[in-house]
């Protein structure tokens, strides 16, 4: 028993220090992933395809000097124009692939940019395969052959999981078994075994690269989308999320309410017992409403003492009902037992007849206001 603690906690210890054990599923699979998270690493991606496909658009005519220093005619020129295709397709996904964000476009891109060199490679080993090479000509042709590995440690730069790089590396293995159908006959089966458990290798050590790479974004995208001392979403984050679920309601035809919540007189609070003690009022509210909320509901720390709740799918009737319970359940306690209190003013979208995140938070915020010239302590939806 004993030692199976001790083993798990060893396994444990190799994981990349950056994430916590409920992150890790992340890596292994596309799902679930954070939206804003998701936005970064897809940004990232796209860029990293044009990256490659300009380098390979650059690269890959200037080897036709070699080949016609070196190889007998007409292959040369055969493998000329299957460069001049290759270059002009990786040119064409630089200048026209597009940038709009969805992980199925970085997909598109990625598989694009991985089937042109793929393709690239069976045909010229099956022009290859028709000549008998000797010398310096050889040694070139058998260049051509080291293609796959290049590509299947392309994938290292790459932020992806497990799941991601396996099925994009399975047709540049499948093709490196295709391509030695051509010849059958002459076949070194333990070479080719040899070659095959090195193409493996080289997957395994990509993929770990990629997930690596996957576990800082989500450390540096945690790291700066969170208000470090109350854990909630920090502003900016806030703005990109009320963006992101705005056009999802919109889309959907969902409702989707906004709440300020402002904290009562906390200036005395910081006053009266400290501006550490207002420090863990910030920390026990926030927890309080995350665990009063639903699970897809989010909280922002808009400023000092001033959050955002985003409702999703709520309407202003269910959120006034939702935050009405949150205040019956209480805010947290003075130490002299007084109930610490908020002003709290919620606007809705289709109410308010705004998809604009700033006017929904603007009518959020002057209810806010209301609310505590009303007298503070209440919710406000009106007006
Ligand atoms: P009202 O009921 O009108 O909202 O009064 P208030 O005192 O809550 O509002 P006011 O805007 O006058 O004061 C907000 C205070 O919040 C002032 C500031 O020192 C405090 N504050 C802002 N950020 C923090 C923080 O991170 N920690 C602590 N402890 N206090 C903070
Ligand atoms: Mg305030
Ligand atoms: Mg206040």
């Amino acid at each position: 028993m004993l030692t199976t603690k001790i083993i798990w906690q060893r396994l444990l210890g190799l994981l990349p220090g950056e994430v916590t054990l409920n992150e890790t599923r992340w890596l292994i699979r596309p799902c679930l992933h954070m939206p804003l998270m998701e936005q970064r690493r897809v940004r990232m991606i796209v860029n990293r395809v044009r990256l490659f496909a300009t380098l390979f658009a650059a690269l890959t005519p200037l080897w036709i000097i070699v080949d016609v220093l070196t190889l007998p005619f007409p292959l040369w020129l055969q493998l000329a124009i299957l460069r001049l295709l290759a270059t002009i397709a990786f040119g064409t996904l630089v200048m026209w692939h597009p940038q709009d964000g969805r992980l199925a476009t970085a997909y598109q891109g990625m598989a694009t940019l991985f089937a042109i060199p793929t393709l690239f490679y069976l045909i010229s080993h099956l022009l290859l395969s028709h000549h008998q090479l000797q010398g310096i000509s050889a040694a070139i042709g058998t260049g051509y052959a080291f293609l796959p590995f290049v590509l299947l440690a392309g994938f290292a730069i790459f932020p992806l999981t497990l799941f991601e790089t396996l099925t994009f590396s399975a047709p540049v293995l499948c093709a490196y078994a295709l391509a030695l159908m051509f010849n059958w006959e002459e076949v070194s089966w333990p070479s080719f075994g040899g070659q095959f458990w090195l193409l493996f290798l080289l997957t395994g050590v990509a993929s770990l690269a990629s997930m690596s790479q996957l576990a800082f974004i989500i450390a540096l995208v945690n790291q700066a989308i969170h208000d470090p001392l109350t854990g909630t979403f920090s502003r900016r984050s806030g703005e990109e999320m009320l963006n992101l679920h705005l056009s999802f309601a919109r889309r959907n035809n969902s409702p989707f309410t906004v709440a300020f919540l402002d904290i009562d007189h906390f200036k005395s609070i910081n006053d009266r017992f400290g501006h550490e003690f207002g420090d863990r009022v910030l920390q026990q509210l926030t927890q309080t409403v995350t665990h009063c909320l639903r699970r897809g509901d989010i909280v922002v720390r808009w400023g000092g003492e001033e959050f955002l709740l985003l409702l999703n799918n709520t309407d202003l009737h269910q959120a006034a009902h939702a935050l009405e319970r949150l205040r019956q359940h209480g805010l947290g306690m003075h130490p002299d037992g007084r109930q610490i209190t908020a002003s709290i003013g919620i606007a809705e979208r289709i109410a308010d007849g705004t998809d604009d995140w700033k006017v929904l938070v603007e009518k959020a915020d002057t209810r806010m206001y209301l609310a505590k010239q009303g007298g503070r302590d209440r919710l406000v939806f009106e007006g």
